[in-house]
């Protein structure tokens, strides 16, 4: 049976690189990973300011980086649950990518490295792990973030074709009160986004 998850898996990059012209955006062609599994996966959560204001939330998954589009935003109160919207893999080579990407161009607009780190795959089936290609298929993801603002468990859990839901687990690490949104500089260059809009 052809399911929506071959197809993306047919994909990866292609779907990336066919929605841009490269060579005007700046962004990276790039090329999927391959790495042993020993080493710690990569996440960023991008800042974007294209027509609507979103955060692109990034894990590093079989060599791509699988992503998700969140309007509202992370957050690391657990009673908040955060639509994310799974959209097209992007190159690892992506989670350092800072800038402006030209009128025009796919996601025309500012983007800011919000966050980045590293993260765990935390969902177990007994003492064992399940792999992370293996929760995405099955749409749940549970996640140990270290990065510089968000930290501690998230949940991923898909809800219906491409949309998912990013909750805080309710560990040491949650915050009700707090908004960890109005921490509003790059982890990457310290800029704000009218500072990067501004550098071009
Ligand atoms: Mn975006």
């Amino acid at each position: 049976m052809h399911t929506y998850q071959d197809e993306r898996e047919a994909n990866k990059l292609t779907n990336y690189r066919s929605r841009r012209r490269i060579e005007r955006s700046g962004e990276p062609y790039g090329k999927i990973h391959k790495k042993k599994n020993s080493k710690k996966q990569i996440f960023v959560v991008h800042k974007h300011e294209s027509r609507h204001l979103h955060y692109d939330v990034r894990l590093e998954i079989d060599g791509v980086l699988v992503s998700w589009a969140v309007p509202k935003g992370p957050s690391l109160d657990p009673q908040k649950k955060r639509l994310a919207l799974r959209t097209d893999d992007h190159p690892i080579a992506y989670a350092s990518f800072e800038g402006v990407i030209p009128k025009n161009e796919y996601g025309a607009g500012t983007v800011m490295v919000w966050d980045t780190g590293t993260f765990k795959n935390i969902k177990k089936k007994g003492a064992h792990t399940i792999p992370l290609k293996k929760c995405l298929k099955e749409g749940l993801l549970e996640v140990m973030l270290n990065g510089k603002k968000l930290y501690g468990g998230f949940v991923f859990i898909r809800t219906d074709q491409n949309k998912w839901l990013m909750i805080k687990m309710n560990d040491e690490f949650a915050d009700k009160k707090g908004n960890i949104l109005k921490k509003t500089e790059s982890v990457k260059t310290d800029r704000s986004m009218k500072e990067i809009k501004k550098d071009g």
